[in-house]
């Protein structure tokens, strides 16, 4: 066994420190003002996406171990931390009623980075999420409706236009859940939000569906202005 540092501030002998802990446990903020590729261009609002923290500092070291450096000892803590922000968030989700379950969809890793990390990382917050909301909200569950198609390119190095091309055609709904998804209310997860277009390219490819995206939750979003100090408690 390798010795192991906090993911988030380097501290000796933890996965993650208590205090690098904390940051994921904030309560989840309203961030996809920042988050350009959601804005429908069409006077509509952009869907509400909630995050727990900034991705800055400490949280940005977390996630970037998690995703690309093999830091899959992390899994169990950022679930915990989505399933935190899933209980925070229940209150403010509309768009549910008792007849209909919620589906949680997590946002397709490509298949690039699905073999390189070994594991659908993604699927598994979204199951956290579920499983939390389940409490107050029976009948949640978490569903991967979502795929991309062989063949996509992994996002790592294409800028934000080219990711946004790239995702439109790339995200699609699985064969094999679309009764389940037409006329259900949905709930997207993904790891962090930067410009929005993968949740943008999730939530049309489920609206044509047929079904409600009422909303998403990340781990960690590009800080609105004013908060890019954030992961300091500032
Ligand atoms: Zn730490």
């Amino acid at each position: 066994m390798l010795p192991v540092d906090c993911a988030g501030c380097g501290a000796f002998d933890v996965a993650l420190c208590p205090a690098c802990a904390a940051l994921l446990r904030a309560p989840p903020w309203r961030c996809e003002g920042a988050a350009p590729r959601l804005d429908t261009m069409d006077g509509r609002a952009p869907l509400p996406v909630w995050a727990p923290a900034p991705c800055v500092g400490p949280v940005r070291e977390i996630v970037v171990s998690w995703k690309d450096r093999g830091r899959v000892d992390l899994s169990r803590h950022l679930a915990d931390a989505t399933a935190g922000a899933a209980r925070q968030v229940a209150p403010a989700l509309g768009g549910w009623s008792p007849s209909t379950s919620l589906l949680v969809v997590p946002a397709p890793s490509s298949v690039t980075a699905r073999w390189r990390r070994g594991e659908d990382l993604v699927g598994r917050l979204a199951a956290a999420a579920a499983q939390a909301l389940a409490d107050g909200l029976p009948g949640t569950r978490p569903c991967r409706a979502l795929r991309r198609r062989w063949g996509g390119h992994d996002q790592v190095g294409l800028g934000a236009r080219s990711r946004g091309a790239n995702l439109a055609d790339q995200i699609v709904v699985r064969r094999s859940t679309r009764a389940q998804v037409g006329g259900s209310p949905v709930l997207l997860v993904d790891d962090v939000l930067t410009t929005g277009a993968t949740l943008a390219a999730c939530e049309r490819a489920l609206t044509a569906a047929g079904a409600v995206v009422i909303g998403a939750l990340v781990l960690a979003a590009t800080p609105p202005p004013g908060r890019r100090s954030g992961g300091t408690g500032t």
